[in-house]
């Protein structure tokens, strides 16, 4: 799981994966053995129950600019397909990006109070930038309902969320264009990227729908796969799980850090194992045998 590819990541407070990291993380896994398939391929291969070769499917959540202009070129070189999950809001700017927000208003200003928190965070360098944002988006995380807090605090720092959208995220027209390309798929992400599990049952299955219709609709082509926005526990479960089977999805992708290992995994609750952050390419690497080494043990195998 990916989501921005940045050319400075340091300039965006080591939020996405870098370029270098990009570019090892699909070395790596040729180099180990792993074949790159796309998620549909993927399923192929499940139902067939292909033993015991490795597999890899590359995902892009939120539909960001540099996905385009930066990994799509290193993923053409590697014959790479992958699958991108796209909220509607997104595409038409309305997208209640807080974390685009906060890292801007962290990475503008040497002092920043959160009124919402009731916290004022000194981040004169890089260092204490880091350890403000994220302590505020861990705050989010802890509960999704103070997403909404966080507008006031925008308003007041003149920060525009819908510029922001514009800047990181790809148009419609781009994404058109995307979408025909022959290493690409479009998946679902909702229309407003909410966590699904804080809301009423009818407004979760209209969040999931409405955007595939919307995508449907954009792309002129079938939206078989969707990604739960955040993707943990608390933003979703089973509930999320039977409103995605009933809406007609094919699968849905959690962020459940780990592999499959099973010939016949949930397939609406598949996991994702995240590369990026601050993540080096020595950690990323550990943490990829260290999932595997995890499965054989829990598998019984040496
Ligand atoms: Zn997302």
């Amino acid at each position: 799981m990916f989501h921005e590819i940045q050319q400075d990541c340091r300039s965006e407070l080591m939020t996405g994966t870098s370029v270098a990291l990009f570019e090892y993380s699909l070395k790596w896994l040729r180099q180990e053995g792993w074949e790159i398939v796309s998620l549909e391929a993927c399923l192929e291969r499940l139902a067939r129950d292909l033993q015991p070769r490795r597999y890899a499917v590359l995902t892009f959540d939120d539909g960001y600019r540099d996905n385009v202009s930066t990994a799509l070129p290193i993923l053409e070189r590697n014959n790479a397909p992958f699958m991108m999950y796209v909220p509607t809001g997104a595409l038409t700017r309305t997208l209640e990006s807080w974390w685009l927000g906060l890292r801007e208003l962290v990475r503008s200003r040497d002092t920043v109070t959160i009124d919402a928190m009731g916290m004022r965070f000194r981040c004169p360098d890089f260092r204490n930038k880091t350890v403000a944002f994220d302590r505020v988006a861990e705050w989010v995380h802890e509960d999704y309902h103070r997403v909404a807090m966080l507008a006031p605090t925008f308003r007041r720092a003149g920060i525009s969320l819908s510029a922001l959208n514009e800047t990181y995220f790809l148009d419609e027209r781009e994404l058109q264009v995307l979408a025909r390309h022959p290493l690409a798929s479009i998946g679902a992400h909702t229309a407003s990227h909410p966590a699904l599990a804080c809301l009423d049952v009818l407004s979760a299955r209209a969040e999931m729908a409405d955007n595939r219709n919307y995508l449907e609709e954009l792309l002129q082509r079938p939206v078989r796969h969707v990604a739960y926005p955040y993707g943990n526990s608390r933003a979703c479960g089973s509930r999320e799980e039977h409103l995605a089977k009933e809406i007609g999805f094919s699968t849905a992708v959690t962020t459940q850090d780990r592999h499959v290992f099973d010939s016949r995994p949930n397939h609406f609750a598949l996991p994702r194992i995240g590369v990026g952050g601050r993540d080096t390419s020595a950690a990323f690497k550990a943490r990829m045998n260290g999932v595997q080494s995890a499965v054989h043990v829990l598998l019984g195998h040496n």
